[in-house]
């Protein structure tokens, strides 16, 4: 089992949940549907803000991924974006707009943000939030801000379901690892397993999933839970190892120096931890996955300079041996600042 921040994980050993015979929910009311159904009332907030902005356009903007079982995914037949990182989403909608959370959910325009644009997209204003397995760290905090975390993952391998050379990270030297691109696993496995070959990654891990199977690489890494999400969707494929080498606290990326707005999403994270909201959501979403949920971590409301060094230009390289994504789009690098 590992261990985060000592909370156990059971994750791939929960496997068994194809037997269903683990699970975090045990309440049917909120299964598949995260509390929220009190109606509140829109609270009033101080003209200037990006909160009364919000409110007044009467939508939020949010960035997430949409090929991430569990945290962010586009569901095929619904279309619905899903996971942990949406409801945390619907939790702050639901204090700008009030209404339902359901109402409020409505509210939401979902862009996608794969690992590499993020501080971008931010910079730009093309979405208000970021909520997207997103690490908080010091390079990152150079150029947008974050509330929270709300979660600490910790970045672990996926393999075949038979391959028992890869243990953990110093396995991955002389190896082909698959990984997204601006994203810290990219730079952690790097750094970590220097002879690692990592030419082939992608924008998604999706694609590095479906690079895995067709035996182009031996591994993917990236946090445990994005990994515990893609084995839940092929059981008797691949499988984590179950041996993390990092700390990644996923915080809400939003435009730098926005001090008020920051102190508004981390009230409203409190608050959520506070009355059960965030609880109900983890049950809801990587509960399903047989994972408990965990002591929500302190949010760390550090105090920010205020003033954001200029956007990274995505450019297009760095992706040598890599075979083309799906959709056949040039991927953007690493931004220098994973
Ligand atoms: N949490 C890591 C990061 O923010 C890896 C997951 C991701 O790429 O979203 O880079």
């Amino acid at each position: 089992m590992s261990k985060i921040r000592g909370v156990f994980f059971p994750l791939v050993l929960c496997l068994s949940l194809l037997a269903g015979a683990c699970g975090g929910n045990d309440n049917p009311a909120i299964e598949g549907q995260p509390g929220g159904s009190e109606s509140q009332e829109a609270p009033e907030f101080e003209e200037g803000t990006t909160m009364a902005a919000i409110q007044q356009r009467g939508s939020l903007k949010v960035g997430t991924k949409f090929d991430q079982p569990l945290f962010g995914l586009k569901n095929p037949v619904t279309n619905d974006i899903e996971g942990f990182d949406v409801e945390i989403a619907k939790i702050i909608a639901q204090e700008i707009f009030g209404g339902t959370r359901e109402e409020a959910a409505e509210k939401i325009e979902f862009i996608e943000t794969v690992s590499a644009v993020r501080e971008a997209e931010i910079q730009k204003g093309s979405v208000d939030i970021i909520v997207a397995t997103y690490t908080i760290n010091d390079a990152r905090k150079a150029l947008v801000d974050f509330a929270g975390p709300y979660f600490i993952a910790g970045q672990d391998i996926m393999v075949e379901r038979d391959n028992n050379d890869i243990k953990g990270v110093q396995d991955l030297n002389g190896k082909k690892v698959c990984s997204a691109q601006g994203s810290t696993s990219l730079k952690n496995v790097q750094e970590q397993a220097p002879q690692a070959d990592t030419s082939i990654s992608f924008e998604r891990y999706s694609d590095c999933a479906t690079a895995l199977r067709d035996g182009r690489v031996d591994a993917v890494t990236t946090d445990n839970v994005i990994l515990l999400g893609l084995v839940k969707d092929n059981p008797n494929d691949f499988k984590v190892v179950e041996n993390t080498f990092t700390e990644e606290p996923y915080g809400i990326g939003l435009k730098k120096g926005d001090q008020a707005f920051r102190d508004f999403l981390n009230d409203t994270l409190e608050e959520s931890y506070q009355n059960g909201s965030w609880e109900e959501a983890f049950n809801a979403t990587v509960g399903e996955a047989g994972v408990e949920a965990p002591e929500p971590p302190d949010v760390d409301p550090y105090p920010s300079t205020g003033e954001a060094s200029p956007a990274p230009t995505p450019t297009v390289t760095g992706t040598a041996g890599a075979s083309p994504s799906p959709t056949g789009t040039a991927s953007p690098t690493a931004s220098p600042t994973s």
